[in-house]
């Protein structure tokens, strides 16, 4: 039995928490950069995820490696090894240039586990006093929303009344390599940091910020922690936002696109003297590496070893920014971002974030607004130009409707 739109949606706000606040659409099946909705109606898609669908929908070679594990291995637990972990950890390894993995499943409990392994780091092999650690951290981050993580949240709605809060944190001045530098002290073990801000509104820190980042982090003996969660695995251009300085973390946290918008896979990529110091039964997850998230992992390392994402990404990225820059002055106020990833200030006289998103919505795009009146572009990398064309102009018919 079919059920219309307004019949599934009446009974999934009745009947689920209200934590989000969906646009009015019920999809129901996707390839590349196109989806469906239950009456048949296409949309082009402009959030991907929040970046988890990189390489599209339905990506052929992501879906050929997990229909193949589907049929031979899907869980072992981490009590015994299997055939996939080796080839994940070694491939992951190489394309972040670390000696070892940790894998998890979600980017919160991936951020988790870097916060663990910088503080168990501090304590023995930098000597910092017992329960002294800090890590300083950035205003306006995301990074998920363990009650840890909320605890150093900016965001009143991620942080509010979720207390009492998990110290530890100092939050300094994003773009800031000066507040940072201020901060750090003696029993400072990390510094943990969004390449490019994503649910603050796609923003991107001053040129050299992140090479100043690492050069204070090396001068400190200092963690470096690169969230890449969003920013990382082609999204910008480069196989990591990082790239785009030369900057090299002490730790990378991926997430989102490396589950080939398939499943969650999450993990942290370091080197030796820093994850070596996690020994048997100190951390650890039940489906954390599993065989159905290595296989599509390796599909997806797979997919950044050959590049053809990062380099479309950045050739679309520049025909994207080029379009957008031509709406300043025309209902948008700044366009900020970086490869195919963009954030859209709408001028706040004219309409909320959501109102466009909604006008979008009808003329056959999904975009979602994050704080006001900004829009967040960043459509799957296997778009065509003329179907990112489209979009940008029917974008620009959408703010035009307003004034
Ligand atoms: C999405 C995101 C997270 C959290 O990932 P989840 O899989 O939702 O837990 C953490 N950091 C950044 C930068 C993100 O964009």
């Amino acid at each position: 039995m079919t059920s219309t739109t307004e019949e599934l949606i009446e009974i999934s706000e009745r009947r689920s928490a209200h934590n989000y606040h969906p646009l009015p659409i019920v999809i129901h099946e996707a390839h590349g950069a196109w989806v469906t909705d239950v009456e048949g109606k296409r949309y082009l898609d402009f959030l991907s995820g929040y970046s988890s669908l990189n390489f599209g929908h339905g990506n052929p070679k992501i879906i050929e490696a997990a229909q193949a594990q589907l049929q031979n291995l899907t869980l072992t637990s981490r009590a015994f090894y299997h055939d996939q972990f080796a080839a994940f950890c070694t491939g992951l390894g190489d394309l972040t240039g670390k000696d070892m993995i940790l894998p998890m499943n979600t980017g919160a409990e991936a951020v988790e586990t870097a916060i663990k392994v910088s503080r168990k780091w501090g304590y023995e092999v930098k000597g910092v006093a017992p329960e002294q650690a800090n890590i300083i951290v950035m205003e306006d981050n995301f990074h998920g929303r363990t009650t840890t993580i909320i605890s150093f949240s900016t965001d009143p709605d991620a942080h509010d009344n979720f207390g009492p809060y998990t110290p530890g944190f100092k939050i300094v001045k994003y773009g800031s390599a000066e507040a940072v530098r201020e901060a750090i002290d003696t029993n400072t073990v990390a510094v943990l940091v969004e390449p490019i801000q994503g649910e603050a509104g796609v923003l991107v820190p001053p040129d050299g910020y992140l090479t100043q980042l690492r050069e204070i982090c090396t001068e400190n003996n200092v963690l470096m922690i690169a969230d890449e969660i969003q920013s990382g695995l082609g999204r910008t251009g480069k196989t990591f936002a990082c790239d785009h300085e030369g900057v090299v973390p002490d730790i990378y946290i991926m997430g989102k696109a490396l589950g080939g918008g398939v499943v969650p896979v999450s993990a942290i990529a370091a080197d030796q003297d820093v994850l070596g110091v996690i020994k048997p039964g100190q951390h650890g997850s039940t489906f954390g590496g599993n065989p159905l998230a290595c296989a599509v992992g390796n599909a997806v390392i797979e997919i950044l070893n050959t590049g053809e994402y990062q380099a479309r990404a950045t050739q679309l990225g520049e025909v994207l920014h080029a379009r957008l820059n031509e709406l300043i002055g025309k209902g948008v106020v700044t366009v900020r971002g970086r490869g195919l990833w963009a954030g859209v200030d709408i001028d706040p006289s004219l309409a909320t974030g959501r109102e466009v998103s909604k006008a979008l919505m009808a003329r056959g795009v999904l975009a979602k607004d994050t704080h006001g009146s900004t829009i967040r572009l960043a459509p799957p990398i296997v778009i065509s130009e003329e179907d990112l064309l489209r979009a940008v102009d029917l974008l620009a018919d959408a703010i035009a409707s307003f004034q």
